[in-house]
Formats: C-alpha cells, structure tokens, sequence
C-alpha cells in the first residue's frame, strides 16, 4: 500500500473500511454522503477508494434501461457500472474499474461457475459462507492500495436482496480489527404536520440492522434542515451511539456542496478518530482545499442549455449535466439545462429549444427520438447555435448533414433503420456476428489523434486525447469524401475510425462518438463542454483555426489535483 508522504499514513497498519448503509427509504443522497466521506478523508491525505455494492441480478448495469436506473455509467477499463460509480470518481478524482462495482449478478455468476467447474469438491453451495465469502473477497481485493475504502450498500436495509451483502459485511467486521471497520448509516428525518424532526424511521431502521446483528457507530440524518440537538440527542438514546456521532446531511441546493456540510459537522474528524488514523491525517489548516474552491466559485454569467434527450429524467444524463456543471465552474458560469423532448419536437419542446444559447445530444440507443435529435442538430446547424453532440448524437449530426446537405433524404444510421439505402452510420466491424448482448461494444478508453489546426486542436490543446466509449456504430467510411466534401472536418481518428467531426462556418459544432463527460470532475472540466461555454460567451477563438495560421489558445486540459 503507498504510504501518503504528507501524512507518514503507516502501510503495515492496512486498509481501513468504512461501510456505508441506508434506511428508510432510497434515493436518500447515501451515494453522496459517502462520496462526501471520501473526499474529507482525501483532503486530509489519504488515499481514498469507493465500492458500490449494487444487490441485482444483472451481471453489470449496461443492460439496464437509464429510464429506471439512471445513466449508465463508463470506466476507463470498459466496466459499464452504477452512475454512483461516477459520483465517486467525480468526488475522488480516481479512476475506478469494474472490480470497484459488486453485483449479485457478479458474484453468484462467479460462485455457479466454480461450482460447475467442481471446485467446491462435493460440498452443498449455499449463499453462507460461499456468496458471502465471494462478497468480502471482491471488497477486500477493491480496496488494496488505498488507506481507506468506502463501501456503499445499494438499496435500503431489510431488503430481501441485501441480505447476503449485511451478512457479509457482519463477518467482515469480526474478521477485522475493531478500529479497521466503521459502519455508518444514513437514514431520513422526516418533519411533522406540527414541524417536528421525527426520529422514528431511523430508530426503525437502526432496529432493523442490529437483528442482523450490526450496531451503526456513524449516523447521519438526511432532513430539509440541519437536526437540532434535541433530535440528535434522541437518536443518540435509541440507536445506542453517543450524540457526537449523530451527524446532520440537510438538503442543499447542489450535491457538491455535501463535503463542506459534513465538514462542518466534523464527520471527517469523527470518522478518523474511530479508524484510529486521526493522528496521521493532515492538520486541518493544512488540508487540500482546492475542492471548496472549485465549488464555490463566483458565477459571472449564466447560460441556457438544451439537453435533448428522450428520457424525462435527470439522472439518465447525469454525467452530461454534471460535466455542463464542470465547464461553468471553470468558466464562472451558471448553466442552466433544460432538458428538450426528442420525441416531441414538433410540439412545445421545440420553442423550448429555440430559447436556449447552445444545443446538447448526448448519446442514446434505438430510433425513438431521433427524428428530434436530428432536427435540433439541424437547428443548431442552421442558425449557428452552439452545438456538442456525444456518441449518438455525433451520429445524428452525419445523419443530418448527409440528408440536408448532401441530400440523400434516407440517410440513417443502420441501427434505426436496417433498410436505408445510405447507411451513413454503420456497424463497427466485429459487431456484425455478436451474439450476446451484454459487454459487447466497443468500451472504455481509447485514444484519439486530434488533427492539427482543428478546432478539436484547439479545444483539447493538444495533438491526442483518450477518452471512454461505448457504441455499436461508427461513421461509414464509403460515405467519409462526401461528407468532407461538404463541409464536415473529421478532426479525431483511431485508426481508420472517425471520432470527432466539426464545421468550419460555425460558432461551435463538435461531435464526438466517444463519450468526453465521463472523465469530466469538477476542477478538471472536459475540453469539449469548456469548448461549448466559451462559445456561448462568445469568447472563442477561432482566428488561428479558420485562417489556419495557428493551434488556438487551448483550455480546460491541465491535470490539476483536485
Ligand atoms: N446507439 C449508438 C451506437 O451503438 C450510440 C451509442 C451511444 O450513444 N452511447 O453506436
């Protein structure tokens, strides 16, 4: 394990586990109060890591439909996991991989297949000890290399299928040194008619979790105000932990705000003391505080964007709207996204459109909605309104210009329509014979070449970029001269491959078939949304790449620690 050289963090002490549950109900924020955890603790100097421990059947979350999980979240190795995944990467600034998200799916797929391969020798395989012992594993191997580990367990105690996991983490704790394990809960505080804190649920859930024999030593009370000490203190008396360990997580207006609420509720202290650490953690005066400065930076401007998407439903573009958020905090700008029915175009949602200063396409699967998307690429287009279009939506703007440019008016790609006579977007090679379903794209990061005096140059300021994939189609190459011929700049290649298109006579059109918002974090924005803001602002420049004369001034690329 690395020592951290500003704290002398002993390695031979080992890691240290924070285990993070939930009550009451979900969609409590718990993903976040452990992110929150994580960051304090990497602010003190420790090397921080996260698992999310998700107890579905599905192997992992890249067959799920966003509309009832949220996105679906990339890693740089490929692993198509949790959007909590990227919480924690954006909190961190680490990259996970797909060992750092356990699912049942994972885990019982691992346990059946050793038992066909006879390696149980004749026992009865049971979930205790076989899957629990799969679980504590997979933690244990996630969590080498780091001085502490946060743990999240998905879903709320006493669901069925968390079951194994709680079990697991009982074990757990009895295998390991007291101060090497802490168990925090996060819980919901509800008001009254007569606006009384309630206390109840948690006692409830508290209830709950010591029947499967865990006493929480950390609680924190999600409520719309901070908890008031009476509410602490009764807690306190019910849950058994002591009132210093009662910690309020109240509603605030954004998630990145979290670590600077917990701070002040000194959750970062209260942790560090009881993993025995708090001796070796920076002195406060002397911890990073880049993080609070990033996030509370003055905005100076504010900007309209328009998310055109097809589900009404914030989380399943999370990572889009949170690098938008990553390029205004870079730029001092307050953006605003408002989200733009792709399947309603003809209708309200397209004044909607009209009333915002640059257009989003984020990626997407199957043809409902891309009629819209393909008239917002249009629209942009036509009336020089900023555009980025990712993955899918780099496909629609092809599909656009080969139709109302080059007009061949059934350009498509062939996943929305097998029978179009100009498959313009196609099937990636190696894709054509698939059989299964699930992690079979083209995944995960990959290298770009940027092309010089390119707006893509300009933008990354630099002559290659990697960023993560995740697409079936690609751009045909039969069909690459005449879109050239018309206008469009491939500026991006691997291989053969084209992963990032512009126009010239445009404020800003980029497209990229790779997916730049899942390496966004706050502190370090993705290039092509700083792009995208500075246009707004009109403060791009674009001399040196119309005149062809220079590399631009670049932006948005230094790898600064957050
Ligand atoms: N459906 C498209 C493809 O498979 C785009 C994927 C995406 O937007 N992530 O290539």
């Amino acid at each position: 394990m690395p020592t951290g050289p500003e704290t002398g963090y002993d390695a031979s002490l080992g890691e240290k586990f924070v285990f993070v549950t939930g009550g009451v109900m979900s969609g409590l924020g718990k993903g976040i109060t452990a992110a929150s955890t994580g960051r304090l603790l990497k602010n003190a100097g420790f090397d921080v890591t996260a698992v999310k421990v998700d107890p579905y059947l599905n192997v992992d979350a890249g067959t799920m439909n966003p509309y009832q999980h949220g996105e679906v979240y990339v890693l740089k190795d490929g692993g198509e996991v949790d959007l909590d995944l990227g919480n924690y990467e954006r909190f961190l600034d680490e990259d996970m991989t797909s060992d750092h998200n356990v699912t049942t799916g994972k885990v019982y797929k691992e346990v059946i297949d050793n038992e066909r391969a006879g390696e149980y020798l004749g026992r009865t395989v049971q979930i205790i000890p076989h899957v629990t012992d799969d679980i504590k594993r997979r933690v244990r191997e996630a969590a080498e290399g780091s001085d502490v580990c946060i743990v999240e367990v998905g879903g709320t105690v006493g669901d069925i299928e968390g079951m194994p996991y709680l079990e697991a983490l009982r074990q757990f704790a009895t295998e390991e040194e007291p101060e090497d394990v802490l168990f925090t809960h996060v819980t919901l505080v509800p008001y009254s008619q007569t606006d009384e804190q309630k206390t109840k649920p948690t006692q409830h859930s508290v209830k709950e979790l010591r029947s499967i024999g865990l006493q929480p030593d950390a609680i924190v009370g999600r409520c719309e105000d901070p908890l008031n000490a009476a509410t602490k203190e009764k807690i306190a008396l019910f849950c058994d932990v002591p009132t210093e360990a009662v910690f309020s997580n109240p509603d605030v207006e954004d998630v990145y705000q979290v670590p600077l609420v917990v701070e002040e509720e000194e959750l970062d202290e209260y942790v560090m003391t009881e993993l025995g650490i708090a001796d070796k953690a920076r002195p406060p005066a002397e911890r990073e505080d880049r993080w609070r400065q990033v996030v509370t930076r003055e905005t100076t401007a504010e900007a309209a964007v328009a998310l055109v998407g097809k589900y009404d439903m914030a989380d399943a573009y999370m990572s889009v709207t949170e690098a938008l958020k990553h390029a205004g905090l870079e730029r001092g700008v307050d953006v605003e996204v408002l989200w733009v029915d792709a399947d309603d175009m003809a209708d309200r949602h397209r004044d909607r459109l009209h009333g915002t200063e640059a257009v989003v396409v984020p990626g997407g699967f199957g043809s409902r909605g891309t009629e819209g998307k393909v008239d917002a690429v249009r629209y942009a287009r036509e009336h020089g309104v900023p555009f980025l279009g990712l993955c899918l939506g780099f496909q629609m703007a092809v599909v656009e210009l080969a139709r109302n440019v080059l007009g061949l008016e059934d350009a498509h790609s062939a996943e929305m329509d097998p029978d179009t006579s100009h498959p313009v977007i196609d099937l990636l090679p190696g894709q054509r014979d698939r059989a299964e379903m699930g992690g079979t794209m083209r995944l995960g990061a990959h290298e770009t070449t940027i092309e010089p005096d390119t707006l893509a140059h300009e933008v990354y300021d630099a002559t290659a970029c990697t960023e993560r994939h995740r697409h079936r189609y690609e751009v045909n190459p039969e069909y690459r001269d005449r879109l050239t011929e018309a206008g469009m700049v491939f500026s991006g290649h691997a291989d053969q491959r084209m992963e990032i298109l512009e126009l010239r006579e445009h404020p800003y059109f980029v497209g990229t078939q790779f997916h730049p918002e899942f390496r966004s974090r706050p502190g370090r924005a993705s290039p092509p949304f700083v792009g995208l803001l500075d246009a707004v602002l009109g403060d791009l420049d674009r001399r040196a790449v119309v005149d062809g004369t220079g590399t631009g001034t670049g932006h948005g690329n230094e790898e600064v620690e957050v």
